[in-house]
């Protein structure tokens, strides 16, 4: 029990992935941004206490001096009025304007977003409607009606430019939240009897803070700008406070004769918004969770390669359809490296079906997915290995040869349907365009073809099916459709991975049978992933059985299931109810599976094995042991039929 929470705590101090800041320090363009702003920000901010002449002080005599002359580093204004005071000043004006200004706009937009968006309803609609009425205006017109009626000076201009950016941050939260309140997590906080307001503040708001932040950070700049521009129109900050808006006002005057007076507020402005904006921008990608958990860059359309990648002597083999050598894909995440797949031989023969088979996170998605580049890089990286696809190596072919082959030769059939059909499209378009992405055929000809495909995948009723969208099939159709996609293009190699998972026991017993049919009729080669030894009997041949990102046992599917040689598979087939004996009594297998990014020396399998001994802990274990067609990683394997001694 508490070696358990002693693993957990320590797998959560070196999870390993950068912190927020780190991300953001590795963007450059952001790193110059903070850099200025904060620069900006304590000029302003000391502006009291740095030895600056009064930024008020009219001296008619030295009037329009340029920079660097009489002690004036910028000049002077058409008053003599010192030019860097008045603009470090001025700076310290628009910056607190313009930050304030977000501020009531972030806060009161959010707060009137979220309550529309989780009330609905009628106080949606009052709400909603009196925001786009506030859209209806021309934006600087409506700033301008406001301080007009309130009057010129620098807090009305704030509040009118607080107002106006309202509506952006409402119908941004709005949205949002309209999404999230129909989610399950909110109707389960609801059923837990949590207040409307708890739930916004514990529920709603942590969700949609990113984007809060984001809008805000995109914003502040703009707003900076608005404030500028209400005071040149001389409606902000009133004389003879200066602030960059007035400032540029002035400098108009002169604009021809003493451009510098205009361009020293000018480059200010430029520069703040500059600053703001690139900061922004690397705020949002650092917020973005897509992006969050490696380097700033967007996935690529391939698995990274490492440059030196050994591939390994070992010739294509050309009875096999699939053929992989020693392959190994890690992910790269900050410092640490998860050896998620840790050197995994395969073969399958054309027509056979290959069960890979191991406990949640043991690496066979991965697996599945590097064989096609569909690893997300980064941080995801082959750093070794071959895949070998009849007679060709996929990690050297080339970008447009791999697209070919997805989808054609080579299909996949994911656990859960509804999450890779897409929602907007029907099943027969989404199976046409599956048939038209390969094949040179047009609309009718596809579509005659989509709906043998749907018969042949055994959908009753197939012609009216064609134009169902996918919510409105069930589960067990849904995986027909995806099964269908797959054979489109009458593919080699059929990657399934779990998917019979997400179906209830006797739809999965259904799709199983179908897929085996198919396979047998076509002779389709079918690499069979899941977590369950009860389903891999029904179709799989030969089975794989994987721990920690290594195949431990491989055989033919029955001599496996009947007298397996590791430990780990003895316990997963233990694991299996049989019917009829309901007095057999199950063993959990005890502990988890290791870290991927802190692999223990030796086994893998070593700390949860009963029949560890020190030198399974010492070095790399073989794939040794070798009983007829049986081949386990294990130096003190299971004799045929010998139980387990679990000593619970
Ligand atoms: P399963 O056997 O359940 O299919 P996976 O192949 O999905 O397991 O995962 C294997 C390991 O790789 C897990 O430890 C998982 O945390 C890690 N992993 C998978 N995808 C990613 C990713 N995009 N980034 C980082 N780690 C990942
Ligand atoms: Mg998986």
């Amino acid at each position: 029990m508490s070696a358990v929470a002693a693993e957990g705590r320590e797998a959560k101090a070196g999870s390993g992935r950068p912190s927020s800041i780190t991300l953001l320090f590795n963007n450059r363009l952001a790193t110059f941004g903070l850099s200025v702003l904060v620069l900006v920000v304590l000029t302003a901010l000391l502006a009291p206490i740095l030895p600056l002449a009064d930024p008020n002080a009219t001296d008619p005599a030295s009037r329009l001096t340029p920079p660097f002359a009489d002690g004036h580093i910028l000049g002077t204004d058409a008053l003599g009025r010192d030019m860097l005071s008045r603009l470090i000043w001025g700076t310290r004006v628009s910056l607190a304007v313009g930050f304030s200004a977000s501020l009531i706009a972030a806060f009161a937009g959010s707060t009137i977003g979220l309550v529309a968006g989780y009330a609905g309803g009628r106080t949606d609609q009052a709400l909603m409607r009196f925001i786009d009425l506030m859209m209806a205006f021309p934006y600087i017109l409506l700033a301008l009606a406001i301080v007009a009626i309130l009057g010129p000076g620098l807090i009305n201009a704030l509040y009118a430019i607080a107002i106006v950016n309202v509506p952006f941050f409402a119908r941004n939260i709005r949205g949002l939240t309209v999404g999230l309140a129909r989610r399950e997590f909110i109707d389960a906080a609801r059923l837990s009897g949590k207040s409307s307001l708890a739930i916004i503040g514990t529920e709603v708001l942590p969700n949609v803070l990113p984007t809060i932040v984001i809008t805000l950070s995109t914003t502040i700049g703009w707003m900076i700008l608005e404030t500028a521009g209400l005071s040149f129109l001389g409606l902000g900050a009133q004389p003879p406070q200066a602030d960059l808006g007035s400032m540029l006002g002035e400098g108009r005057k002169v604009l021809f004769t003493t451009p510098f007076v205009s361009l020293v507020p000018g480059l200010m402005i430029f520069f703040i918004v500059l600053s703001i904006n690139l900061l922004g921008d690397g705020i949002r990608d650092v917020l973005d969770p897509r992006l969050r958990s490696g380097a700033l860059a967007r996935p690529s359309a391939r698995t990274d390669i490492a440059e030196d990648r050994v591939a390994g002597q070992s010739s294509a083999r050309d009875d096999q359809v699939l053929d992989v050598k020693d392959l190994r894909t890690e992910f790269r995440i900050g410092r640490s490296i998860h050896k998620a797949v840790g050197g995994v031989d395969l073969a399958i023969a054309p027509g056979e079906c290959l069960g890979l088979l191991g406990e949640s996170g043991s690496g066979k998605s991965v697996t599945a997915m590097s064989l096609t580049g569909l690893v997300p890089s980064p941080p995801g990286l082959i750093a070794g290995g071959r895949i070998g696809f009849l007679g060709e190596d996929l990690l050297d072919v080339s970008d447009k040869r791999l697209r070919n082959l997805r989808g054609g030769d080579i299909a996949y059939v994911f656990q859960d349907p509804l999450a890779t059909l897409h929602p907007l499209f029907t099943a027969g378009e989404q199976l046409i365009e599956a048939i038209r992405a390969h094949q040179d055929v047009d609309r009718a000809e596809a579509r005659e073809r989509a709906l043998t495909l749907m018969r042949q995948v055994r959908i009753p009723n197939a012609e009216a099916r064609m134009d169902a969208y996918p919510h409105k099939l069930s589960g067990g159709l849904r995986q027909r459709v995806s099964i269908a996609m797959a054979l489109a293009n009458d593919p080699k190699l059929i990657i399934a991975d779990e998917p019979t998972t997400a179906l209830d026991v006797t739809v999965q017993a259904q799709v199983l049978k179908l897929l085996d049919d198919l396979r047998k009729e076509r002779g389709t080669a079918v690499l069979f992933i899941t977590h369950d030894f009860g389903v891999v009997s029904e179709i799989a041949d030969r089975v794989a059985v994987m721990y920690a990102g290594r195949i431990v046992e491989t055989g033919p599917t029955g001599e496996v299931m009947a007298n397996p040689a590791h430990p780990y598979t003895r316990m997963l087939v233990d694991c299996v109810p049989v019917m009829g004996e309901p007095d057999r009594r199950l063993s959990a297998i005890r502990g988890r599976p290791p870290a991927v990014d802190k692999l223990p020396k030796g086994c893998a399998f070593a700390p949860r094995c009963p029949r560890a001994e020190a030198d399974c802990r010492r070095g790399t274990i073989p794939m040794e042991v070798k009983r007829g067609r049986i081949e386990a990683r294990c130096i003190h394997p299971l004799a045929p039929g010998e139980a387990l001694e679990t000593g619970a």
